[in-house]
């Protein structure tokens, strides 16, 4: 059977663009430029597929407007809340994304922004710019040994930070929509209600989807259930996060700090975070290692070469 032709909506990674040739004739992003809607559907003209990413809204706009030749879309992402999969099927067209090759390195990354806030990392750096030397009041953290991990969602991401949360001989436990298989619990505690996970535990850790149902679960009211020594972590998406109330909780230190990687309205996240110095922030950096980054374009290419050929792949959603 023929290559397939495909056209890729963001500058790749020189290792992943030489995958991606190496399996389809594709049409590169060259400039690094971000592309509009408009754009990405008139690169996709005479495309057999796409190879997107978060950046890219595929709502049922964006579906109803894809050139006739597209035949499966891809994103450069494991979240999927930019695609509107009932969309997708109703049109039948397969989209896949890029579970599992991440997991470690996004919860590798979780525990960077647990231990930088615990240490006091943003103070720390912002110290060392006038440092009159060390005192033993200087910036004291919290330990994380025999602490309680609360993670909510516990999925692949969610259970690799868990596993390193032990390994730093922290309790582990959870909240999901389900309880767990004990060999996917691995001992840790089970809470069906998010908010008592969230009074119990010392670090807080958002690592469930962006749905309807999680959009702005973190507000005012949850917020308030902490104890004034937690930390909260968002690995996950922004937008499960309501600012106006993590940012109040932080200024008026009603919570230790918070470590984020992920924010509403990227890349334009609300400034008061930077200001603040119990708080940690990165710019979605969650899932950016060479290995991750070149596992995700494999497993992208697995599945359109598997949509090409008709055959089933493990990462496809529609
Ligand atoms: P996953 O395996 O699907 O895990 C998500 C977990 O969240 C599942 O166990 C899911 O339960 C649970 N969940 C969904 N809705 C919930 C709710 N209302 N209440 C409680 N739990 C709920 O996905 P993953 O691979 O671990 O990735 C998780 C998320 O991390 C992704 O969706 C993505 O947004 C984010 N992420 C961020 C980065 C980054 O760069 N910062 C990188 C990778 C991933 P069910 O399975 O029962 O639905």
């Amino acid at each position: 059977m023929s290559r397939w032709s495909i056209f890729v909506a963001a500058k790749m990674p020189d290792y992943v663009e030489r995958d991606i040739a190496a399996a389809f004739d594709a049409t590169f992003n060259t400039t690094g430029e971000k592309l509009t809607t408009d754009q990405v559907l008139k690169g996709l003209e005479g495309k057999d597929a796409l190879f997107g990413n978060v950046g890219i809204k595929m709502d049922a706009d964006f579906f109803a407007r894809l050139p006739s030749s597209v035949k499966a879309v891809g994103t450069y992402s494991v979240g999927y809340d930019h695609v509107d999969l009932a969309a997708a099927k109703a049109k039948g067209m397969p989209v896949f994304n890029t579970p599992d090759v991440l997991t470690d390195t996004v919860a590798e990354c979780a525990m960077l922004l647990t231990l930088s806030v615990a240490r006091r990392i943003t103070e720390s750096v912002a110290l060392m710019q006038n440092w009159k030397g060390w005192t033993p009041l200087q910036l004291n953290g919290m330990e994380l040994v025999g602490k309680t991990m609360g993670i909510f969602g516990f999925g692949r991401v969610g259970r690799a930070i868990a596993e390193r949360g032990r390994g730093f001989r922290m309790q582990i436990a959870y909240s999901d929509l389900n309880k767990l298989p004990p060999d996917l619990e691995q001992g840790a505690a089970y809470y069906p209600k998010p908010e008592d996970l969230m009074a119990n535990c010392d670090v807080f850790i958002l690592a469930c989807n962006s749905t309807p149902e999680t959009r702005g679960f973190l507000n005012r009211e949850r917020l308030a259930k902490m104890k004034p020594t937690a930390i909260v972590v968002n690995i996950a998406r922004g937008d499960i996060v309501n600012d106006d109330a993590l940012i109040e909780a932080l200024a008026q230190n009603r919570i230790m700090g918070a470590g984020l990687d992920v924010f509403n309205n990227e890349p334009n996240y609300d400034p008061r975070y930077r200001s603040l110095p119990n708080a940690f922030i990165l710019p979605h950096i969650g899932s950016s290692t060479v290995e991750a980054r070149r596992g995700m374009g494999r497993i992208l290419i697995e599945g359109l070469l598997a949509a090409k050929d008709g055959k089933p792949a493990r990462n496809r959603l529609a």
